[in-house]
């Protein structure tokens, strides 16, 4: 389908800019995520909308739980799967929550297999989605990430790119909690740029595909000091390690810096994570008692 036959679809929704509503309509980009879905997996869409994603999920996998806020999209969400199901694949067990992402318990809908997600979900929430999926670096049996296998999710490029970057990206800017959130626990990756235009309405900024498969391991050895330590040395971006360390109340900083070999003039977008793990543990260790 073209995408004047997508918008033709949905001439008669009354969209919900409140809510985020910017559809798919580019045949190729729901291709691309289609590749990642296959017979065997319990998918998890988040933000389904009238179903133009979940219509082809039900083709390919084994169940589709689909989850929105928006019960007049719902009706359509209905209509359009139960077509699409019963021409094609009528073994897949489909269900609609409607409900709100940020309040379920993801555990609690979880079948044999983790989920695979899907989501094209509205951008003000990228973040408290992660945050909800993903949980804290330090919150190892969060319940929602040990339900998810990966995440195959579209969200602003800008955020792609902080998503991804490390200490040695070109634009510092991009490095900071947010890409150490995403990667202390998965592997992060761009599918690919989305232009604008395959949404509608378009919104006003271009968009990207990521790939985010979680690991059963964290990143790194945990310590209690770990999430403390890297928030400090991201909370005042021009102020170098040693000041943001000081004045997130740590004692013995210089010693410290020293003892992991760190200069106390770099800034905490030039630390790997593995750094950030060193440093915390020896803050740990000379601040604890
Ligand atoms: N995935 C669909 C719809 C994208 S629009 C597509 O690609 O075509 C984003 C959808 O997320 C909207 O239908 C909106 O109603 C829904 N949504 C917004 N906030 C939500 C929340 N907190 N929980 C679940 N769904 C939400």
């Amino acid at each position: 389908m073209d995408k004047q036959g997508y918008i033709k679809r949905i001439k008669n929704f009354k969209l919900k800019k409140s809510l985020g509503q910017n559809f798919l309509i580019d045949k190729s980009v729901i291709d691309t995520i289609l590749k990642y879905i296959t017979p065997d997996d319990d998918v998890l869409e988040i933000g389904a909308g009238v179903g133009f994603v979940t219509e082809q999920a039900v083709q390919a996998a084994k169940s589709v739980t689909a989850i929105e806020i928006d019960k007049t999209a719902i009706e359509i969400l209905e209509k359009n799967v139960k077509i699409s199901t019963l021409l094609s694949n009528p073994g897949c067990d489909f269900k609609i929550i409607e409900g709100d992402i940020l309040k379920t318990d993801i555990s609690a809908l979880k079948k044999d297999k983790k989920f695979k997600v899907v989501a094209n979900i509205p951008y003000y929430i990228t973040s408290p989605i992660l945050a909800h999926v993903l949980g804290e670096i330090d919150d190892v049996d969060n319940k929602n990430r040990n339900s998810i296998s990966e995440i195959i999710l579209m969200v602003q490029y800008e955020v792609a790119k902080r998503l991804v970057a490390n200490e040695k990206s070109n634009d510092i800017k991009d490095y900071g909690l947010l890409s150490i959130l995403a990667q202390f626990w998965a592997d992060v990756e761009i599918i690919k740029k989305v232009s604008r235009f395959s949404f509608y309405p378009s919104p006003k900024v271009d968009s990207a595909l990521v790939r985010i498969k979680i690991n059963n391991k964290p990143r790194t050895e945990l310590n209690p000091y770990l999430k403390r330590t890297i928030k400090a040395a991201f909370a005042t971006r021009r102020k170098n390690i040693k000041n943001c360390l000081q004045n997130a109340g740590f004692l013995h900083v210089e010693e410290c810096l020293k003892e992991t070999g760190t200069d106390n003039n770099t800034r905490g977008e030039k630390l790997s994570v593995e750094n950030f793990a060193r440093l915390s543990e020896v803050l740990y260790e000379k601040n604890k008692n």
